[in-house]
């Protein structure tokens, strides 16, 4: 797919509009357009990379840099100490809808182990 046709990359190109509360260099993160806790935020790379199954050694980087933007999101929100679930979904058997590489950070109620 390329970025023209990918929702996230339209988001990163500020062509959909977008509740922007965390940028760096490497990743963006905005409110989930139907959220499932009182903090429900998206975490996504600049670069446009499908699915896990795509990413290559060169993207390690990339992929960490997400999950420290996670921590960042995660204390800016209030959620930090009383925590919180980062979850990745890869491909429709678990769930995703947008191919384009992203951390849902969820907060703010009491979550449930095993997921759905
Ligand atoms: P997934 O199902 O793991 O691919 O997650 C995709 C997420 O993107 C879902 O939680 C959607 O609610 C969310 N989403 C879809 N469109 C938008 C949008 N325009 N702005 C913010 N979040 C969106
Ligand atoms: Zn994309």
């Amino acid at each position: 797919m390329s970025s023209k046709d990918c929702l996230f990359c339209r988001i990163l190109a500020g062509e959909i509009p977008a509740d922007i509360i965390y940028e760096s260099d490497t990743a963006i993160a905005f409110r989930d357009i139907n959220p499932q806790a009182s903090t429900h935020v998206l975490i996504i790379p600049r670069k446009h990379i499908a699915t896990i199954n795509a990413l290559d050694e060169s993207d390690a980087q990339q992929v960490g840099e997400l999950f420290l933007a996670a921590k960042q999101v995660a204390s800016q929100e209030g959620v930090a100490e009383r925590g919180y679930r980062v979850v990745m979904n890869c491909n429709a058997g678990a769930g995703q809808t947008v191919f384009h590489l992203h951390l849902h950070l969820l907060g703010g109620r009491d979550l449930s182990w095993p997921p759905g």
